[in-house]
């Protein structure tokens, strides 16, 4: 019988869930809102409930290998526990693996959400065609992966990826995380539209203007950039800089041969993407030395470093989640 996973993506407003075959292959999808006020209670038993119908559906044609799930926050991977979220207030060390695995008798496996984007990416997406990647999920912050051949990379205490509060800006913006200048001030949605206040404040002419009273977001920042709106022009080129710095260090540092950006923010890539093609060849030799001017590689290189957008958009977690226990069910399989 032919096994598949199921991919949860538990995000504080949203709430998705698919059921993945081990080729890759989306077999269904369906998802509901996250009444996150109606507390955990709520929010895990309707998750199982939406679960359990998915698996059903399959029953006896297909054989469940587990359940991944992404959720934003600091995660105990070995328990399993949620240690905290931001999108889930309350949820302080919450055993969301063992109260999910008592109720449907299926392993799961919790994950940050970044990294199974991330993990997602590689698999199926930008990076398919690479073991290693790194990448960077520009939304509401700047989250990150990195995913070393084919495993997420973790780290020692599993808090690596936290590529969003790398410097870019010495004396920068002030970050929650404590620091300042962190690259998430600078290429979140959250920063584009700070910069477009500021500049709003220093009283530069915009057309950006007219949405100052409400409205204001970054989408509306691009669509005035590409319209040539010099102020929304030059907030998305600081966007594209900062990621040119943040990816050159990282080049540098660890020569992987895919980065990918992904998140709503990507979605301003013609914006933002020449400053940071230019910003990533000036701060790093391996880059310039084996890439051309688009990120794709010179002619007759074949070993060039590539960045590009993500392809997956909100699937990408799904897929990566999904992935999880489709590893782990593979290396336990007799050969
Ligand atoms: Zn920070």
């Amino acid at each position: 019988m032919r096994s598949y996973a199921i991919g949860i993506d538990l995000g504080g407003t949203n709430l998705r869930i698919a059921a993945v075959g081990e080729d890759g292959k989306l077999l269904s999808k369906t998802g509901l809102k996250t009444q996150v006020w109606l507390g955990r209670e709520h929010v895990i038993g309707e998750l199982c409930r939406a679960t359990e119908e998915l698996r059903l559906r399959y029953a006896g044609s297909a054989e469940l290998c587990g359940i991944g799930v992404g959720v934003a926050g600091l995660i105990d991977i070995e328990s399993g526990y949620l240690v905290e979220s931001p999108n889930l207030p309350g949820w302080i060390d919450y055993d969301v693996k063992g109260d999910i695995e008592r109720r449907l008798g299926t392993p799961v496996i919790l994950e940050n959400d970044a990294n199974v984007a991330a993990l997602g990416e590689q698999w199926l997406g930008a990076g398919r065609n690479y073991e290693s990647l790194c990448m960077y999920t520009l939304g509401t912050g700047v989250g990150g992966g990195l995913v070393l051949n084919g495993k997420i990379w973790r780290g020692w205490n599993g808090m690596a990826g936290e590529i969003g509060h790398c410097n870019v800006e010495p004396n920068g913006h002030p970050c929650k995380c404590g620091s300042w200048g962190c690259l998430e001030q600078y290429a979140s949605a959250t920063a584009v539209v700070r910069m477009a206040r500021e500049a709003l404040a220093r009283g530069e002419e915009t057309a950006l203007r007219k949405f100052a009273e409400q409205g204001l977001s970054a989408r509306v920042v691009f669509l005035s950039a590409m319209r040539g709106d010099t102020v929304a022009k030059r907030i998305f080129e600081r966007v594209g800089r900062s990621l040119g710095l943040a990816i050159g260090n990282m080049v540098n540092a660890v020569n992987l041969p895919i980065y990918v950006i992904g998140g709503g923010v990507s979605g301003a890539w013609d914006a933002f993407s020449p400053a940071l093609f230019d910003e990533v060849r000036k701060r790093s030799f391996i880059y310039a030395a084996t890439t051309a001017k688009d990120g794709q590689g010179i002619d007759g290189r074949k070993r060039s470093t590539v960045i590009k957008p993500a392809l997956l958009g909100g699937n990408g977690g799904l897929y990566g989640a999904a992935r999880l226990p489709l590893m782990l069910s593979a290396a336990f399989k007799p050969t």
